[in-house]
């Protein structure tokens, strides 16, 4: 009797110890509770009692299952976002996001009358560098520009790839003139010596062209005027930054 008591007991912390559930803990005081041994249905009790302990810790390994695919897809949704939102090569926003930033840009401009600008920068003969050094290479400069692009903007400001080659960078609270200085800093981040790639040096340069917002622009205003300032630039010998007179 002794020893099945031990094994009761041994068998009740085995399967007991993992909850602090009420019925659990009355079953517990119940098991334990000598003068109740002898009672007709005591086998049964603890048959049910075991039952439930079983029961319950199926329902726990659920409740982890579901807990874990409940992470599983947060994870899979933050990806999702992050797929749909950002250039897969750069990392940078891609047109998506930035058509996203510039329609918000612009309620802020008209709400609060502030002002912001765009810069558009284009690399300079790009193609040529796919046709000399490969489309690899291609890749690794557009990392590199996009780098630098990134490194030297506030962290406030929206960078994107919002084409092949071409870049588009949001300055919120700056106007024209402090953007105009932004893009020549963009620039000359980008024409630096010769940037190494597979053993080729490559020297990269871009064109790049300004636009600052006014009231009743609309994003496409703001975009084909940085346009067209941007192949001012490339038409005036490229390497350069343009601002387009009188818009
Ligand atoms: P410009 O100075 O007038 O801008 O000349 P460009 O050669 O830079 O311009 P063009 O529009 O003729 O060529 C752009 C090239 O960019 C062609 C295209 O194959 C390349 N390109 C676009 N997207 C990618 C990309 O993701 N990776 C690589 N490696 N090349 C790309
Ligand atoms: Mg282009
Ligand atoms: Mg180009």
């Amino acid at each position: 009797m002794a020893s099945g008591k031990r094994t009761r007991k041994a068998s009740t912390e085995r399967l007991f110890d993992v909850t602090d559930d009420p019925v659990v803990a009355w079953a517990d005081s119940v098991a334990a509770d000598e003068t109740r041994h002898a009672e007709k249905t005591y086998e049964d009790f603890l048959r049910l009692r075991k039952h439930y302990a079983t029961l319950l810790r199926r329902f726990e390994q659920v409740t982890r299952l579901s807990d874990s695919i409940q992470e599983d897809l947060k994870l899979l949704t933050d990806s999702l976002y992050e797929a749909a939102r950002k250039d897969p090569l750069t990392g940078l926003s891609n047109r998506r996001e930035m058509l996203e930033s510039l329609a918000t840009q612009i309620r802020r401009a008209e709400r609060h009358n502030e002002v912001f600008s765009v810069v558009l920068a284009d690399i300079d003969h790009f193609k040529a560098v796919n046709d000399q050094h490969g489309h690899e290479a291609g890749d690794i400069v557009l990392i590199h520009v996009a780098h630098q692009l990134e490194q030297s903007v506030r962290e406030e400001d929206i960078c994107a790839r919002w084409g092949g080659e071409e870049f588009l960078i949001c300055l919120p609270h700056v106007a024209l003139a402090g953007a105009t200085s932004v893009a020549e800093k963009l620039r000359q981040r980008i024409d630096t010596r010769e940037l190494s790639v597979s053993g080729s040096g490559i020297h990269v340069t871009a064109s790049l062209g300004v636009a600052t917002y006014q009231p009743g622009d609309e994003i496409d205003t703001l975009v084909r005027i940085a346009d067209g300032a941007m192949f001012e630039a490339k038409r005036r010998g490229r390497n350069q930054v343009y601002v387009m007179d009188g818009r």
